[in-house]
């Protein structure tokens, strides 16, 4: 059996929906904190174990049978760590076969500046010592993210104001990323595993705006803000001056090129060309 927790979010519905596909669903198990979210998941046959990874009891309980954990990253960005590291305890005292883990693909942990960042690499840490056999799924900042940074149909009218610099992203589509992920943990594994999971290219914010120019007939720019600049509009916006922070600390990783690695393992794992910049966004604007 494969649990994957997180299943009433994105990431894990989406590797969710395509085991589905390809394995019984009686041998799928869904962790999830609230199962009015899962009704779904319990009507086609998915097994519900419900818990957080802030109690080590319902994780103990989750785990009989289980042969693989597949443990989405939370969303609690200040105690994830810990958390994290309680569904790996669990996982180790059940002696499942293996356990996987979705990060984030990010160039070099010396040098971010968006420190929440670092939970990601603390967790590998751990798992690489749990003594488990691990996959490790780094993924790429997803493109489905991207009206976040740009705000909806807005951007047409006011263009991309962040300070992004020159930086690239391979932005990979969250699906792309759920399929590409149900695929590695369908195959016969042994030993430890990391994927690179990213688009099979890079782009700048200039290239997201010539693309949402082209899509829309739209003029579209990108103008590189600078991120004290940036952060006193986030606030004046009404955001907290912590908030405002931290956006703007992940997008100076963007301009660091954090973001930038391009890697064929997505690709590989889907059997096809993931998902690109234009595709996504005519999808996310529809243009
Ligand atoms: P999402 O839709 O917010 O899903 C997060 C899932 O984690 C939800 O099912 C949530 O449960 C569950 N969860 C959170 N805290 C939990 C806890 N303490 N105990 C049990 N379950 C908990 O996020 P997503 O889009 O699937 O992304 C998955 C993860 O990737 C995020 O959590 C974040 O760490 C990371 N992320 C990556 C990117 C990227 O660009 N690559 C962007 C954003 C986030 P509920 O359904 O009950 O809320």
């Amino acid at each position: 059996m494969i649990l994957v927790t997180g299943a009433t979010g994105q990431l894990g519905g989406a590797v969710i929906q395509q085991l589905l596909q390809k394995m019984p669903a009686s041998q799928i198990v869904a962790f999830v904190r609230n199962p009015d979210k899962a009704a779904d998941l319990t009507e086609r046959g998915v097994t519900i174990r419900v818990g957080t990874y802030d109690e080590p009891d319902s994780l103990d309980r989750a785990m009989p049978g289980v042969e693989t954990v597949l443990l989405i990253a939370g969303t609690d960005e200040e105690n994830r760590v810990r958390q994290h590291q309680q569904v790996v305890d669990a996982a180790r005292k059940a002696q499942v076969r293996r356990i996987a883990y979705t990060g984030r693909a990010l160039k070099d942990r010396l040098t971010l500046v968006n420190g929440l960042m670092e939970g990601h690499f603390q967790t590998e840490d751990y798992i690489k010592q749990c003594g488990l056999p691990y996959t490790l799924f780094q993924n790429s900042l997803y493109l489905d993210a991207i009206p976040q940074f740009l705000g909806g149909d807005a951007v047409f009218e006011r263009g991309i104001v962040v300070p992004a610099g020159a930086g690239r992203v391979a932005f990979a589509w969250r699906r792309d990323l759920g399929e590409a992920i149900a695929n590695a943990l369908l195959m016969a594994q042994t030993g430890n595993r990391t994927y690179l999971l990213t688009g099979s290219e890079s782009y700048s914010f200039a290239d997201v705006a010539a693309a949402l120019t082209d899509l829309s007939g739209k003029s579209v720019t990108y103008r590189p803000a600078e991120p004290a600049a940036f952060e006193a509009q986030l606030v004046g916006r009404g955001l907290p001056p912590v908030v405002a922070r931290r956006i703007s600390s992940f997008i100076a990783d963007i301009a660091n090129g954090q973001e930038e690695a391009v890697s064929p393992d997505l690709e590989k794992l889907l059997g096809r060309k993931p998902t690109t910049l234009r595709e996504g966004l005519s999808l996310l604007y529809q243009r």
